[in-house]
């Protein structure tokens, strides 16, 4: 099967949507919607040559060519508008997704739902919904071989993050993500934990340094791992 990341996300589908997956490489969340019967269409974009074939292939391979267009292109210029009531985009850096986004905003017309996966930079994708309109209005945060990853839900609605006030500022929010905030999971803390000591062990290495900027940014990431502690 798919992995639980993937499953995950899967979840995150409404019923008999059409669903449009960005980056689908091999399409495999593409076709796990339409074997479970969670899908009513799907549409797997791809940028590259390589997982587009390999897309292709495993729509042929299943037989749901009927219910699926695998199309080769740059993020949502593979879509009409209106075709999808669901984009999902999954598996790639924060910043990317964004730009992905930004580039397509006239395709988001008619679209519900966005289920996206960044790998970093999460809070750039929530700060792109909230200057968009578009209302976070679930997270989940799970560990699958080692990694830590995070799905991002949103519709259109209220831009403003809830719990805002409730202990932690909206910046802050941005970055822990409010629904994570809220749940205050193992798996959270373990993502903070590890963050902090990405940090702390680059707070040894410029305690080894001799430029005279090492001590101002030690102090800088010495608020940051302090910040982090009342996260963990
Ligand atoms: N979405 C799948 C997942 O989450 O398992 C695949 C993730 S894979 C790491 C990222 C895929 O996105 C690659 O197949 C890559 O070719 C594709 N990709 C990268 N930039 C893209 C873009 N601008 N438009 C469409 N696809 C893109």
């Amino acid at each position: 099967s798919i992995s639980k990341r993937l499953q995950k996300i899967a979840r995150y589908c409404p019923q008999g949507a059409r669903v449009a997956d960005i980056g689908s490489d091999h399409a495999l969340l593409a076709s796990y919607l339409l074997v479970k019967g969670m899908a009513s269409f799907v549409i797997a974009g791809e940028l590259n040559e390589g997982p587009f074939q390999a897309a292709q292939k495993q729509i042929h391979t299943l037989q749901v060519k009927d219910r699926a267009s695998v199309r080769k292109g740059n993020g949502l210029a593979v879509l009409q508008p209106g075709e999808a009531d669901v984009i999902c985009i999954a598996g790639m850096g924060g910043q990317l997704i964004v730009s992905i986004l930004e580039a397509g905003k006239d395709k988001l017309e008619g679209v519900q739902r966005l289920i996206l996966q960044p790998n970093v930079g999460e809070e750039a994708v929530r700060l792109w919904m909230i200057e968009n309109d578009w209302q976070l209005i679930a997270e989940s945060i799970l560990q699958e071989d080692g990694v830590i990853y995070e799905i991002l839900v949103a519709e259109r609605g209220n831009p403003t993050l809830p719990y805002e006030g409730k202990e932690r500022t909206q910046e802050e929010l941005l970055r822990i993500g409010p629904f994570l905030w809220d749940e205050k999971s193992e798996v959270l803390q373990e993502k903070w934990l590890h963050e902090q000591e990405k940090w702390q062990k680059v707070i040894v290495q410029l305690n080894r340094s001799d430029k005279p900027e090492a001590a101002e940014r030690i102090k800088e990431i010495e608020a940051e791992v302090n910040w982090m502690d009342e996260v963990i």
